[in-house]
């Protein structure tokens, strides 16, 4: 069906269904006409991909998926929302609808078992209140996926964005850089939404890759750089050495023996330099 990013639509719609908005669920549709087909190009890179939908809501972000892509699945935790999608998507064969929350899919599982052959891609506009934690469940759980694209709050976008060695920067930027290369693609006013947010967002595109290094250990490494921006005001010695209850001078020492200047912040440390002083921390202890 088209036209759902019309206010009139769509309160005609939800009022039929009996629909009212949970914020708790993070319920804000997109009504500017501009942003799903730009969020589904960017998505959506041949008729063979295959894409995962988080959180379709009435479906219009799917609609524009769906043109474009050979399948979508789309995991809608709401289950008032589901006569919904079959009123508005019904048209399409193309279409699956899992009612389930996504943090608790196996979505390895999910690829195999409806994707075979198809290059897969997860497009969203995500619910707010689990925004890191999708992101991260996502990058953690290395699926064959190749692009996240994402609507996520301005600020989060910025971290999740931002230049390792600049003041954006932030524990998750970090993480998110381990696993992928992160663009910001356009921003998004917070009119562009039914109801309307306090804060504007903007749609993010994470393409994933191989790590860049390679720490003897991987929870080693993403504790040393929790524990390094735990109080950013500090120095990492003062901030690794109070997070993980290190003597003060076992970490000095350890710094040295990585490289890393004893007064450095964690937002000036790359990748590589946490990745060394969880090697020596990990030869020290394992
Ligand atoms: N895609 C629609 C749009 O752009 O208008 C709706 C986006 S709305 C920001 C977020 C959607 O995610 C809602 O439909 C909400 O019910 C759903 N949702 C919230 N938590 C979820 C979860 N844990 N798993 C799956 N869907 C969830």
């Amino acid at each position: 069906m088209e036209r759902l990013t019309d206010r009139g639509v769509i309160k005609e719609i939800l009022n039929r269904h009996g629909f009212t908005f949970s914020k708790a669920l993070g319920q804000n549709f997109l009504i500017n006409p501009s942003v799903c087909p730009r969020m589904a190009d960017a998505a959506v890179s041949s008729d063979n991909v295959g894409v995962i939908e988080i959180g379709p809501g009435i479906g219009v972000l799917t609609n524009e998926l769906l043109k474009r892509a050979k399948k979508v699945v789309a995991v809608e935790l709401d289950k008032r929302l589901l006569p919904v999608l079959e009123e508005t998507l019904g048209e399409y064969d193309n279409l699956k609808v899992i009612n389930a929350d996504v943090m608790e899919l196996d979505l390895h599982k999910l690829i195999k078992d409806e994707f075979g052959g198809m290059e897969v891609a997860v497009c969203a506009n995500l619910p707010y209140y689990i925004t890191s934690p999708v992101i991260m469940k996502l990058l953690e759980d290395r699926l064959p996926v190749k692009t996240i694209t994402v609507m996520v709050q301005k600020e989060a976008a910025q971290r999740l964005c931002a230049q390792p060695g600049t003041r954006d920067s932030s524990a998750i930027t970090a993480a998110v850089r381990y696993y992928c290369d992160p663009e910001l693609l356009f921003h998004v006013s917070a009119g562009s939404f039914m109801p309307a947010p306090k804060v504007d967002s903007a749609v993010i595109q994470l393409t994933l890759r191989e790590p860049q290094v390679q720490p003897k250990s991987e929870e080693l490494f993403f504790k040393v750089i929790k524990a390094a921006f735990a109080q950013r005001r500090k120095t990492v010695l003062n901030s690794i050495s109070s997070s993980l209850s290190l003597d003060k001078n076992e970490v000095s020492d350890i710094l040295n023996i990585a490289g890393v200047e004893q007064n450095a912040r964690a937002e000036r440390l790359t990748l590589q330099n946490f990745s060394d002083i969880s090697d020596v921390l990990y030869d020290r202890r394992y």
